[in-house]
């Protein structure tokens, strides 16, 4: 058996090896490093496939969602309003920005932000909400965004783990992630769903302003060559990574598919396991499964990534901490107790490999020893 990776990015390249190689050769030859042709078609291939207005390529997704905050004219003091369970990047930008972050609980099943405690957190001061979509899921946007609507709030969604999932409205119209709010934003990180070589992210808006401000935002703020709008950053996609996926995003759909394909999986094998929930799924999102994440009984879920770890199956906790009980983020002036369901999640959710490349030899492997742990 194939030694089993949280994410296999060797074995996945090696099947796209010629077309990604190719790719490479033809932006050295160009020399085009730095906004080169790739990174306009990337970014167009890219808003094809979302179905959003505009797609503005920049550094990473952490800097994606700074320039959103920074596009949006959010202003020191203002207050932006995210969940304490997700990656720090979220919580960070608003920070840095010398904004105030306000924290709303999850939902247990769906990991993401609870539409339903949301308006008691919204204040006077409060500009923004930022949904994310964790592990490969729409958080409840319809709720999220016809609170946003009545408080008069910009919405930015936080998409480097859902990019291709399908949010279905109410009307039975859908949309895909990252396309719903005001700004949308992704990531490129490697082992993200579509994953580059290197850094990279991106941000989708449906406003032409927007994306032309974003656009000089994310080039120090330049839309004339050497005459500057905006204060900006430096946050640009590298023309080989644009390059790379390019060739990456024609392969999204069938890459989904395995993940979906490997989660059903795993859904089935642990059917009828007391005290081992699988991933729920929300009726208004389809999931790309960037994470299969289970959850089990606290006790038992350091003994279970031990367990598998002696059977050479690795395993993560995402995240083992939440953000208002981090130490850098401590004058927020949360505490223990204030988000109980995220507290509770920290300590209950582990999440299995998954990846493009699971065979159906590792699948069967893992499943059985998932089942062994709890004396199946
Ligand atoms: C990966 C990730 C980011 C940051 O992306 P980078 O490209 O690593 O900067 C932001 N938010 C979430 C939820 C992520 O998973």
């Amino acid at each position: 058996m194939k030694e089993i990776q949280m994410v296999d990015l060797h074995g996945q390249y090696l099947k796209i090896r010629t077309e990604v190689d190719e790719a490479i050769q033809r932006v050295i030859d160009s020399t085009a490093f730095i906004k080169g042709k790739e990174v306009f078609l990337f970014q167009d291939e890219l808003s094809a496939y979302t179905g959003a207005g505009h797609t503005i390529a920049c550094g990473n997704g952490t800097d994606a969602l700074q320039v959103a905050m920074m596009a949006l004219e959010i202003k020191p003091g203002d207050e932006v309003i995210t969940t304490p369970f997700t990656f720090i990047s979220t919580i960070e930008v608003i920070k840095l920005l010398g904004m105030k972050p306000l924290l709303v609980d999850v939902e247990k099943g769906s990991f993401n932000m609870d539409p339903l405690l949301l308006r008691d957190v919204i204040t006077e001061r409060t500009k923004a909400i930022v949904p994310v979509h964790l592990f490969g899921q729409c958080a409840h946007m319809e709720p999220i965004m016809e609170l946003a609507a009545e408080h008069g709030l910009f919405v930015i969604e936080d998409n480097a783990q859902a990019i291709g999932a399908d949010y279905l409205f109410s009307d039975g119209s859908t949309r895909k992630a990252g396309t719903i709010g005001n700004v949308g934003t992704t990531s490129f990180f490697p082992s993200k769903n579509l994953g580059a070589y290197g850094d990279g992210g991106a941000l989708f808006t449906n406003d032409q302003g927007l994306a032309e401000k974003i656009s000089a935002l994310v080039n120090h703020g330049m839309k004339q060559r050497y005459y500057y709008d905006y204060v900006g950053i430096n946050s640009r996609l590298d023309t080989l990574q644009a390059a790379i996926l390019r060739v990456k995003l024609k392969q999204l759909p069938a890459y989904h598919l395995a993940r979906q394909q490997a989660a059903l999986f795993y859904d089935e094998a642990f059917s009828g396991i007391a005290g081992l929930n699988i991933p729920e799924r929300s009726p208004y999102s389809t999931h790309v499964f960037h994470q299969y994440t289970i959850r089990v009984p606290r006790e038992a879920r350091d003994p279970l990534k031990e367990w598998l770890a002696g059977k050479k199956i690795p395993s993560m906790v995402y995240y083992p901490v939440p953000l208002h009980l981090q130490h850098a983020y401590a004058d927020l002036g949360y505490g223990a107790g204030d988000f109980p369901v995220a507290e509770k999640l920290s300590q209950e959710v582990l999440s299995l490999p998954m990846h493009t490349e699971l065979d159906a030899e590792q699948l069967s492997y893992i499943a059985a020893e998932v089942r062994a742990f709890f004396k199946l």
